[in-house]
């Protein structure tokens, strides 16, 4: 077994494969033992923790995880990585690998099915940049308890997650991780830390996932699609914008009004409001 926690190992393990990383999966394997480390301190484990891993790979992290935690489920579209994943996993019996597409897998019958139902979890991850979204909502909407999610992603995504009202990086998917979760980033990750080299900076960023949402809300659904309509035109005043959204039904003056009973002014944008103004307003449309 390669120990891949030295960048040395792991280079020399994809070489002596033959190893391709392929695009459209988004592989860019970790080959910096400091950045395992962060991830690894970022996501607090003890051999207490069951830990999700999307998208194992060659299984650098997961080796890592293997040591710390008591259970770890692993991820992992790619076929082809399953007896590479195997070989390097060899002296551990405490994981398993789902080959599936993640956005496929039922997170929560998977954890049922193991007899772990309702038991918190921890998710790690270096994430595939072509789904982060898709992946990042997936975990918090599901339904599965995480306590934390502590994931490599694109800076700029990290950013977004972390991003607070009226700035440039706020908008639809700030409120959404912030609806969920207290979002922190822990390590800004350069190029040269993966082979092959994305073509963008990285960060680690840690979701500390909230037992209940930190703003009340009637109604989540309809709060999240103001959000959405307030950032699809962020030019816009948030009123235009919702007005021009006809599948929510409101007029400009309506919106204005609420606003005004909130103490916003009318030509406020969506941009400028907080997860518990858009709770409020929310509320009152
Ligand atoms: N964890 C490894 C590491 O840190 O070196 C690999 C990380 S690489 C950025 C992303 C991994 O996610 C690849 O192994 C890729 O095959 C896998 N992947 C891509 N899309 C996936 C999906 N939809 N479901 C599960 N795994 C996926």
């Amino acid at each position: 077994m390669h120990d891949l926690i030295e960048a040395q190992n792991t280079i020399q393990f994809l070489k002596e494969h033959g190893i391709s990383a392929k695009k459209r999966y988004g592989q860019n394997f970790l080959i910096d033992r400091r950045v395992l480390e962060r991830i690894i301190e970022g996501a607090d484990i003890s051999e207490n923790d069951v830990v999700l891993e999307i998208g194992p790979g060659i299984g650098t992290l997961t080796q890592a995880l293997c040591k710390s935690a008591g259970r770890v489920i692993a991820v992992e579209i790619d076929r082809d990585m399953i007896p590479l994943l195997e070989e390097n996993l060899a002296d551990f019996d405490n994981y398993e690998i789902i080959n599936d597409d993640v956005l496929r897998v039922d997170l929560e019958a998977v954890l049922k099915e193991r007899g772990l139902e309702g038991r918190p979890i921890k998710v790690a991850a270096n994430l595939p940049y072509y789904i982060t979204t898709p992946i990042i909502m997936q975990l918090l909407e599901s339904g599965i308890p995480a306590k934390s999610i502590t994931v490599m992603v694109q800076k700029e995504v990290a950013d977004r997650m972390q991003a607070l009202p009226g700035t440039s990086d706020y908008g639809a998917l700030s409120l959404a991780v912030q609806f969920y979760a207290e979002a922190k980033i822990t390590a800004k990750v350069p190029p040269n830390s993966f082979i092959p080299r994305p073509g963008v900076d990285s960060a680690v960023i840690t979701l500390n996932c909230y037992s209940e949402p930190p703003v009340s809300v009637k109604d989540e659904k309809h709060m999240f699609r103001l959000i959405k309509a307030a950032f699809a035109q962020r030019r816009k005043t948030l009123a235009n914008a919702l007005k021009n959204d006809s599948s929510l039904g409101l007029t400009r003056e309506k919106v204005e009004a609420a606003l005004d009973s909130l103490g916003l002014a009318a030509d406020i944008r969506g941009e400028r409001l907080s997860l518990a103004q858009f709770a409020q307003l929310s509320d009152i449309l």
